[in-house]
């Protein structure tokens, strides 16, 4: 149940309110926006009587909320979440964040060449795997610790902040220290014993939708890690599992405007593993951009044909930069910076 509030209503109106809701046995969260408070029921509402609450003075309206998910809900929060990474970058508002950098980190000189590549074609924020999560035991599982070191290394010399995968809730204290955004593959996208844990963190959680999960199923995972404590989550689409063969995944580009009705968070596009086809990467990442998403995940190499992992859909800096000026247009189309 979601009760917006009165714009005069005070803070001890507000208070008596929500002991008054806190007494029927539900978690009551209360979000201040510029104007309105909102105030958020979690758990079981059936007991409380909508009209009896919609009497309060300081009550303007009472929704109940079908939707599984309350805190990711945009019902909950009407306004967009923007969530800072930087003291410039921030992912949610009006600029488009671009992140990019190889699917894998292979070495230190690797890894800082494509930071400053793609530094210098517009990207703000630097990818780079080191804790691999590879279908095969036999493939390349990233350079692990030393990946992440590497990592900071290249954020060192290009002031480009970091975001990185994390597999195991074992690396959560390594990960606070090295890297600026946590990623959640795909794979580990209802993974809920590392989500309650990366509720604990600080760190903004960058979650990739599963390639067989639903719309609803992606909200819930983003509900775990909120609901644990960490309300910097953004959510990103990266291509699902369908009957189609000529593509890795496909796209589910009505995934971006369907998650920005439905939730406050920020929505990426990763049309790297989308797609799996380099030449693909950049009609997609145009219509994700077009769509409406705040940001793009792009895998760039700066040799894709040796590359460890993942070189098919990698672009190479060139590559990148011819895309980069595409997105300026697009973005420009739909009112949105780069
Ligand atoms: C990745 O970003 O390198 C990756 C493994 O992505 P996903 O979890 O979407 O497959
Ligand atoms: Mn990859």
């Amino acid at each position: 149940m979601i009760i917006v509030l009165k714009e005069n209503a005070a803070k001890q109106q507000i208070d008596d309110l929500s002991n008054q809701l806190s007494d029927y046995g539900v978690k009551v969260h209360s979000i201040e926006g510029t104007e309105t408070t909102v105030l958020g029921l979690v758990g079981d509402t059936s007991a409380i009587d909508v009209e009896t609450i919609r009497l309060n003075d300081i009550v303007d309206k009472v929704m109940k909320v079908s939707e599984p998910y309350k805190r990711a809900n945009r019902k909950f929060h009407p306004n967009n979440t923007v969530i800072d990474i930087s003291d410039d970058i921030s992912i949610g508002g009006n600029k488009i964040a671009i992140m990019a950098g190889p699917c894998s980190v292979e070495s230190q000189e690797q890894i800082n060449a494509v930071a400053k590549a793609v530094k210098s074609s517009g990207a703000t924020i630097l990818r780079g795997g080191a804790f691999k999560p590879r279908s095969s035991p036999y493939a390349f599982q990233g350079l692990k610790s030393e990946g992440l070191l590497y990592m900071k290394q290249a954020k060192q010399l290009t002031g480009l902040p970091i975001v990185s995968e994390i597999t195991n809730p074992y690396y959560i204290d390594l990960f606070n220290e090295y890297v600026d955004i946590i990623q959640v593959g795909a794979r580990n996208m209802q993974n809920f014993e590392l989500l309650k844990e990366l509720g604990k963190v600080k760190k903004p959680i960058l979650l990739k939708r599963g390639f067989s999960n639903t719309i609803e199923e992606f909200l819930m995972s983003a509900e775990y890690i909120i609901s644990s404590g960490n309300e910097r989550v953004i959510l990103c689409e990266r291509g699902i599992r369908t009957f189609e063969t000529y593509t890795r995944n496909t796209l589910d580009l009505s995934a971006v405007p369907v998650l920005k009705k439905m939730s406050h968070l920020p929505v990426v596009v990763d049309p790297s593993h989308a797609s799996g086809i380099y030449w693909l990467v950049e009609p997609m990442s145009l219509a994700a951009v077009a769509a409406g998403a705040d940001g793009l995940i792009i895998e760039v190499h700066n040799n894709p044909k040796c590359a460890l992992c993942d070189g098919a859909q990698s672009l190479t800096p060139e590559n990148f930069d011819d895309l980069m000026k595409k997105v300026k247009l697009v973005a420009k189309a739909v009112s949105r910076e780069v």
